[in-house]
Parts: structure tokens; C-alpha cells; sequence
């Protein structure tokens, strides 16, 4: 078991029995417990079901009923094996659910809890960290691989790391910064400190001198509010990314041929600016693509920043948690996961643009926030979809710092046009 267990500070969570995790996600079964949970005795207890194993792509996952709902599911909405025989008896992953535990540094794990469930995007509940006991249990059942590798790690030490993502999280803090500017700092911190690179950046007592001048020099990326705008392949190349986001890792499973030339009908469509996001999963706004102003909003649209506290808590938890690079995201490097992690913010704008638009809305409210958000949390850095080197190109593409403003300046307009 590794030695240290790090669990966000400011997460909380208690289950609100949604049932949401057992209607949505595939539950995917370890073999030695399958025999474990037949052999539970259900005494009495009428339809009891026995065979609740399927096999797809050689896996073993909970069998699923007609609507989608897990096969243990209760007309009543709860699990019927919490309810028989209590939360440890339970699937592995169910009790896992919506913890996301990855290896850090060596001997080291980190936890925070996904923000696809409906109680940890409220931030309800008891702090993770009073859930210890549970965690620790999980930790125990788990493997882990060695934490980052060095190459993961850019050459930089720990306490190198350890004061980027500090610096990054005091940007995320400071309330006089719109999220918009919050994003567009921390891209120039990103692309600042890697262009130091790691021998200047680990000498600690030099960066402890230069940081706060850094910290205030990168906030000159918000003097020049002027650019270009986004060009029709830049479009192309962003809606497909955003389709990725859109499919969930529960029709990624489904590899029938049908099902594959419908994806890539859809997919299709939405590049060229038609199509709908619903046809990427049932949660997602059902609204033709062609009227959404997605690249478009008006400009003198200000949308309310306070809604944004979600997002800015997905990114803080990430940093805090070290769950932006390494095994948490696609085995990157430090640098380009922190780069990846400032591009969910355009990802999250547009999901909640075309959740608007579906409620005849211009100007973004909470709701929408939350929905793009709860979107995003389940796939950064889990989708398969998303796994691909072109995803991590197209990351790249858009991390440049003059295709990023262009970027925020489609989707968000928080600067005037370049004449
Ligand atoms: S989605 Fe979250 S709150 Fe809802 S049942 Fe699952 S764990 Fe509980």
C-alpha cells in the first residue's frame, strides 16, 4: 500500500442517492469478485437477479436493465445491495465511485472526487478527508503504478512542482481576476516558467526572488486586449475536440458497426457546425448545433463570474492534487498537462454555450456551468476518446499562445476585434 495517501482539503462529499452513477456508467467487475458477489446470500428476497454479468470486449461489467440502470438498481431508486448487505460488500468500483485516485511521487497517492456526481459538484456533504477509513480501504484493493517518471516531470524537482502549482492556484484565487483572465495567466505561467526550463527553475532560492515578479509580469498577457479571429479549420478542428468531450466512455464501449457510422455521421455534422450534441449522449443539450451561438456570443454579454466557482474548483482540486499530468492525464509531462488543463476552460465554454442556447438563453447562468463542468470531469484525462496523440495535438494547436486568444476571443469576446 503506498506509504502516503494526499486527499483534496476542500472537497466534500456525501452520496444524495441520485442513482445518477447507476443509470450512466458501466460498472466494470474484477473477476475474483464476481464469485464473491454470487455467492451473497439474498435469503428470501424476490428477483434476485443471478446472471448480472455481461462480457463486452473480453470485460466483465454489471449487466444493465432496458432504461440503462444497473441490473442491482431498485424500483425505489437505490442500490439493492448497498440496501441487503451494506456499502462494503459491494463492487469494487461502485465503492470506488466518484473517488479518483492515481499514483503521484513514489509511494504516493492522490485522491479528489469527481465532479460528474451530483453531490461533489455541489460540494455537499462531510470533507473527503474525514472519509479516510473508506479511502484507505480502497487504497488497499487498488494498484499502483511508481508515481511520474522523471521525464513526466520535465527534470523539475518536487519542491520545483510544488511552487508552480502554488503560484497557479494563487492566480485561481485572486477574485479580481474574471475567470477568463484567470485562464489566459495561467497559460503565460505555463508557457513562462517551461521556457526557463528546469535548471533555473529548481534553484529554489533564485525562483523564491523571481516569482512574485513573475506572477505580476505575466498578468501583461491582459494589457493587449486585441486579436484576430478564429478561422473556419481553427472551428472545424475545435468542434470535433469538443465531440470528444461530448461521447461518453459508455458509448465508447459500443463498437458495432452501426454504432460507429453513426458516431462518425455526428461527429461530421458538428465539425461543419451542424448536428447535435445529443446525439453524443442522453445528458447533453438537445438543440440543433447550427443555433448556438457558440463562437459568437454577443459582445456586450457579460456573463455573471460568481457562476464560474465550479470550474475554478475543478481546476484547484486538480492542482492541489497533482491530477493534471503523469497517470492522471494520458502519462504527459508537467508542463503539457498544466497547458492541457487551461484548454478545458474553452471546452467547458462552449459545452455551456449550447446548454444555454437549449434553454433559450444568451447569457450563461448556473446551470450551464454546472452541466459543462460535470461534463468535463468525466472525461479530462479518463475518456478513451480522448487518450489519442491527435488529441494531444490538437492540444498544441490551440495552446499557442496566438491561437489561444483567438480562441477565447470567439467563444468569450472579453477583448475587442484586431482591425
Ligand atoms: S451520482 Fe453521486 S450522489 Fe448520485 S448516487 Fe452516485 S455517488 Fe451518490
Amino acid at each position: 500500500m503506498p506509504a502516503k495517501i494526499t486527499m483534496s482539503n476542500q472537497q466534500r462529499y456525501s452520496c444524495i442517492m441520485c442513482g445518477r452513477c447507476c443509470r450512466r456508467f458501466h460498472v466494470l467487475l474484477r473477476p475474483a469478485e464476481i464469485d464473491r458477489l454470487k455467492a451473497l446470500d439474498w435469503g428470501d428476497e424476490p428477483d434476485v437477479p443471478t446472471d448480472f454479468v455481461v462480457t463486452i470486449h473480453g470485460f466483465p461489467y454489471f449487466r444493465r436493465q432496458p432504461d440503462g440502470g444497473c441490473v442491482f438498481l431498485g424500483q425505489d431508486g437505490a442500490c439493492r445491495m448497498h440496501r441487503r448487505f451494506g456499502f462494503d460488500q459491494k463492487a469494487l468500483t461502485c465503492r470506488g465511485y466518484p473517488f479518483n485516485i492515481v499514483s503521484t511521487f513514489p509511494g504516493e497517492v492522490s485522491v479528489l472526487a469527481r465532479m460528474d456526481c451530483p453531490a461533489v459538484l455541489q460540494n455537499h456533504g462531510t470533507p473527503i478527508r474525514e472519509q479516510r477509513r473508506d479511502i484507505e480501504k480502497l487504497v488497499q484493493e487498488l494498484r499502483f503504478g511508481d508515481g511520474f517518471s522523471p521525464a513526466q516531470l520535465n527534470g523539475l524537482l518536487r519542491p520545483t512542482v510544488e511552487m508552480i502549482i502554488n503560484a497557479a492556484r494563487q492566480l485561481l484565487q485572486d477574485v479580481s481576476l474574471t475567470i477568463t483572465d484567470c485562464v489566459s495567466c495561467l497559460r503565460a505561467l505555463a508557457e513562462r516558467t517551461k521556457k526557463l526550463g528546469h535548471t533555473f527553475l529548481n534553484d529554489g532560492n533564485t525562483m523564491q526572488e523571481v516569482m512574485p515578479s513573475l506572477l505580476h509580469s505575466i498578468r501583461s498577457v491582459l494589457d493587449d486586449r486585441s486579436c484576430l479571429d478564429l478561422n473556419a479549420t481553427e472551428r472545424a478542428y475545435f468542434r470535433q475536440w469538443l465531440c470528444l468531450y461530448w461521447r461518453r466512455d459508455e458509448e465508447v464501449l459500443d463498437r458495432s458497426i452501426k454504432t460507429r457510422l453513426a458516431r462518425a455521421a455526428h461527429t461530421a455534422a458538428a465539425i461543419a457546425g451542424f448536428g447535435n450534441a445529443r446525439h453524443f449522449g442522453q445528458e447533453h443539450p438537445d438543440l440543433p448545433l447550427r443555433r448556438v451561438q457558440m463562437f459568437n456570443p454577443p459582445q456586450n454579454v457579460l456573463d455573471d463570474d460568481s457562476i464560474w466557482e465550479p470550474y475554478r474548483r475543478f481546476l484547484d482540486v486538480r492542482l492541489e492534487c497533482c491530477q493534471f499530468f503523469g497517470p492522471a492525464y494520458y502519462d504527459v509531462s508537467f508542463f503539457t498537462g498544466l497547458e492541457a488543463l487551461c484548454l478545458t476552460y474553452p471546452i467547458t465554454l462552449a459545452a455551456a454555450r449550447c446548454h444555454a442556447a437549449a434553454n433559450n438563453r444568451t447569457t450563461l447562468a448556473q446551470d450551464d456551468v454546472n452541466y459543462a463542468v460535470a461534463m468535463l470531469d468525466h472525461c479530462h484525462g479518463r475518456s478513451p476518446a480522448l487518450q489519442f496523440k491527435a488529441c494531444r495535438q490538437t492540444e498544441q494547436m490551440f495552446i499557442h499562445a496566438d491561437r489561444f486568444h483567438r480562441l477565447l476571443f470567439a467563444l468569450a469576446k472579453p477583448w475587442k476585434r484586431k482591425t
